[in-house]
């Protein structure tokens, strides 16, 4: 709580928390006071998505905080419009601010979002409903099972589903569903948003309504991410699902498509659509089978021959190596600071006996090439297999489904190695 001089000032101004005000120049909502802070001042939460402690020397008050609605919308129905229905998980797209706590939480249900985003009811009919409300880094594998059994479930009834979802682990999902609802006969797109929906720059509004102009005005059959192409408000991109990484903490065009295409694209300014078809004729398959017992390790100067024995401690039945450049660790011993490297190897080979470990790239774009240097090729002899041009994420979500989906070490990498659902190619175009 405030101070009571400072309560009193509030009073006299007829200022509440969540109220929007202006301190000595500064705009944005009066949040409350946080444990820790300063009795001497008032914390505002900025456009911007900061929060300001300011002393109050001049307070205004400048709108009073929207009351709850009491009456819900009720949702319009066309026989003429197609339905599309929104799935929630949760994330910044599924949250407002809380001026009880300060922070941002999950606060929708289904008729929230008719309110929030009216637009989207001129070109579909809008159905929704919540799944799960957490930020996606409390994601499991388990939740991706989930996820995509309801897609399975209902994915008839409907013209195409968006699945609105925190954006630190959207491309881990996408990844998921590819595998796990292969060649899907329904567009189905995963929709975050960078900011959240009370904030005046927020994309949650823009990625919503493109993801549904795009599922209503395609033939789009797949898993897909859409969402800011640029970070005007301009277009929006639609990226291959297995393939979308989150690139940037914060900025609203943080996806980007690694070692392949957009699928399409919205214009949102001018209400277009581009989208070529380029889907082969397969069957649908659904599989949710999944082995997380998967390690995953980093290599980088200083590692230890320690942190290879903890991974053969941990019985894992797959291991990822995000390595350095085409797929490489330090192998080579030349000198006394390099002589456990050779060790590292021979742990390495001992790793691989029992375990399926797979050479993935810190530089996350291009394809892995073991035979180009002498490191790459002892690696390989060592039994670590390529990743090709499968980033680690991707690569991480394949093998625990590969393994989920397989008797024997052998099958899992056969079934690791091919293309399921356009996440692997055999070669990579060259770009500049
Ligand atoms: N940490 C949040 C999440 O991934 C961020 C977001 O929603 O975009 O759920």
């Amino acid at each position: 709580m405030y101070s009571s001089e400072i309560q009193s000032l509030l009073k006299q101004e007829d200022i509440e928390v969540g109220d929007r005000v202006n301190v000595n120049g500064f705009e944005g909502v009066l949040m409350p006071k946080p444990d820790k802070s300063s009795t001497e001042t008032v914390i505002l939460k900025l456009d911007s998505g900061y929060n300001l402690g300011l002393e109050p020397e001049e307070l205004e008050l400048l709108e009073k905080k929207e009351q709850e609605e009491v009456e819900k919308t009720d949702i319009p129905y066309s026989e003429d419009k197609p339905d599309i229905l929104v799935l929630h998980t949760g994330g910044t797209i599924a949250s407002r601010v809380s001026y009880e706590e300060g922070g941002v939480k999950p606060a929708f249900d289904p008729e929230d979002l008719v309110e929030m985003y009216p637009e989207l009811t001129e070109i579909c009919n809008v159905h929704s409903e919540v799944i799960a409300q957490m930020l996606s880094e409390d994601m499991e594998p388990g939740h991706w099972r989930d996820i995509a059994e309801k897609i399975d479930s209902v994915k008839d009834s409907y013209d195409g589903i968006i699945i609105g979802h925190g954006t630190d682990t959207l491309g881990y999902t996408g990844a998921a569903l590819n595998f796990m609802l292969q060649n899907i006969d329904t567009g189905v797109l995963l929709v975050g948003s960078q900011r959240s929906s009370d904030r005046p720059s927020s994309d949650a509004a823009i990625n919503l309504y493109s993801a549904a102009k795009f599922l209503t005005e395609t033939e789009f059959n797949g898993i897909g991410v859409c969402m800011h192409e640029t970070s005007d408000d301009s277009t929006c991109t639609v990226l291959p699902g297995s393939k979308a990484r989150k690139m940037h903490t914060s900025r609203r065009d943080a996806f980007k498509s690694v070692n392949r295409e957009a699928l399409g694209s919205v214009n949102y300014e001018e209400d277009t659509v581009e989208f070529e078809d380029t889907r082969r004729d397969a069957e649908y398959v659904k599989n949710l089978d999944i082995d997380s017992n998967v390690g995953f390790i980093k290599v980088r100067p200083g590692m230890t021959v320690e942190e290879i024995d903890f991974l053969i401690e941990q019985d894992y039945n797959g291991v990822i190596i995000e390595g350095t450049g085409l797929g490489h660790m330090p192998v080579n011993s030349f000198d006394s600071k390099t002589e456990h490297h050779e060790k590292i190897l021979e742990k390495v080979e001992e790793l691989a006996e029992n375990c399926l470990v797979v050479m993935t790239s810190q530089c996350i774009n291009g394809r892995i090439d073991m035979d180009v240097y002498d490191a790459g090729l002892k690696i390989k002899d060592a039994g670590v297999i390529e990743a090709k041009d499968m980033h680690p994420e991707l690569a991480y979500v394949k093998l625990m489904w590969s393994l989920g989906n397989s008797e024997s070490l052998e099958q899992a990498e056969q079934l690791f190695t091919k293309d399921i659902g356009g996440e692997v190619t055999e070669r990579s175009l060259y770009h500049e």
